[in-house]
């Protein structure tokens, strides 16, 4: 296992981390816990010392489930991270109550790297609101949790606004070599790095989605490229390939994801592509994007919509069908994650939304054709 030093602590923590959010579930959903200890243990023994855990995980499973692990191996050899659900705070003392309770849960009384979940534009400035600053600053002083840190799913400026509002000891976002300009992306890195903050790498695989069916012309790419390594060989290695990030969180399913991983830990060296292979990467990146026809950004200047369409999220979905091809599991996300009275189906191509599109996308036309698309 090679090990990474976080910028503003002595903590040196194992390059891979165990993302505690995806463990085999039984036929109930409830976690497999005969399964999920021997992939914990696999990876302890191997020299993996960062877990990351929230409240949420599991239907609030994961954090008393990585406590009871907690009590079978010596607590002082592993970072523990875990997060304040900031969607279910509504007072600041909400926010000492989830404290007190992840602590009972993971059995332990102090936490090394806790995190304000998800921050977005609008959830950040509700934390701040309710005093979230003197909340972690507080839990620092008292000894209860050893280093503050976020995890964002928002845009760079947010990322940016977030970053410099506070003396953070860590961030954790999406970093992967398809999103390198999306949310906070290779430019919060940097930012990020120039101020110390470590960094905490999640998605490496973008959902799983670079890892398996890759598109034809995007595989034509890697063999014109003469790469001999896999899918996942290629995601985790441009990954680690990044000085500035600390861990790389893996959400590991099954043993054989875990030994997989581990073998690649091992050789999770920084600044060893060359620029010939980063050139690859840049091309393969080009071709995943040429697969979409319009470059949406998520900036919402069309919201809102007067028929309520999810005008972003629509286009968000149809863009990853494009690009991945998963039709059937695409279909199924989109169902479940855009509203009945909030998909495309519901233009009425009134016109309101094109031309407050920064990037001149025929957002009508583009809802006719997914509406089909959908619908199929
Ligand atoms: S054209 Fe369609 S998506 Fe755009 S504002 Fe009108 S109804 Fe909404
Ligand atoms: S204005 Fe254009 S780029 Fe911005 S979210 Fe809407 S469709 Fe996307």
């Amino acid at each position: 296992m090679k090990y990474r030093r976080m910028p503003r602590s002595k903590d040196k923590l194992s390059a891979l981390g165990f993302g505690c959010m995806r463990f085999p579930t039984d036929a109930d959903g409830k976690i497999d816990e005969a399964q999920s200890f021997a992939m914990l243990h696999e990876a302890f023994q191997a020299g993996v010392n960062y877990f990351d855990t929230a409240w949420g995980y599991h239907n609030g499973e994961s954090e008393p489930f990585l406590g009871r692990f907690l009590q079978q191996i010596d607590r002082k050899q592993v970072y523990v991270a875990t997060k304040l659900p900031c969607w279910l705070v509504k007072t600041r003392e909400d926010m000492d109550e989830y404290l007190t309770n992840q602590l009972d849960r993971l059995q332990t009384d102090y936490i090394d790297y806790y995190l304000l979940h998800a921050l977005n534009k609008k959830s950040w400035k509700q934390m701040l609101d309710l005093g979230v600053l003197d909340f972690l600053t507080q839990a620092k002083a008292n000894g209860k949790i050893r280093h503050i840190g976020f995890s964002f799913h928002d845009d760079y400026a947010t990322f940016s606004r977030i970053i410099r509002a506070f003396d953070w000891d860590f961030t954790q976002f999406m970093l992967n070599y398809l999103d390198t300009t999306y949310q906070a992306g290779l430019r919060g890195l940097k930012l990020a790095a120039s101020r110390k903050v470590g960094i905490i790498s999640m998605e490496p695989l973008r959902g799983g989605k670079l890892a398996h069916s890759l598109p034809k012309d995007v595989e034509d790419v890697w063999q014109k490229s003469g790469s001999s390594l896999s899918p996942l060989e290629r995601a985790l290695t441009w990954v680690w390939n990044i000085p500035e990030c600390t861990v790389l969180l893996s959400g590991m399913s099954d043993l054989d994801q875990v030994l997989q991983n581990l073998r690649m830990a091992n050789n999770a060296r920084a600044n060893t592509l060359s620029q010939k292979e980063l050139l690859v990467y840049s091309k393969v990146r080009k071709a995943y994007l040429s697969r979409i026809p319009y470059l949406c950004s998520e900036c919402r200047y069309c919201m809102l919509c007067p028929f309520g369409v999810n005008i972003p999220g629509v286009l968000g979905f149809y863009s990853e069908a494009l690009m991945f091809g998963e039709g059937h599991r695409n279909h199924k996300e989109y169902l479940a994650f855009i509203k009945e009275d909030s998909r495309a189906d519901r233009c009425t191509k009134c016109g309101a939304c094109a031309p407050k599109c920064p990037h001149h996308i025929d957002i009508p036309h583009w809802m006719g054709n997914i509406a089909d698309f959908y619908n199929d």
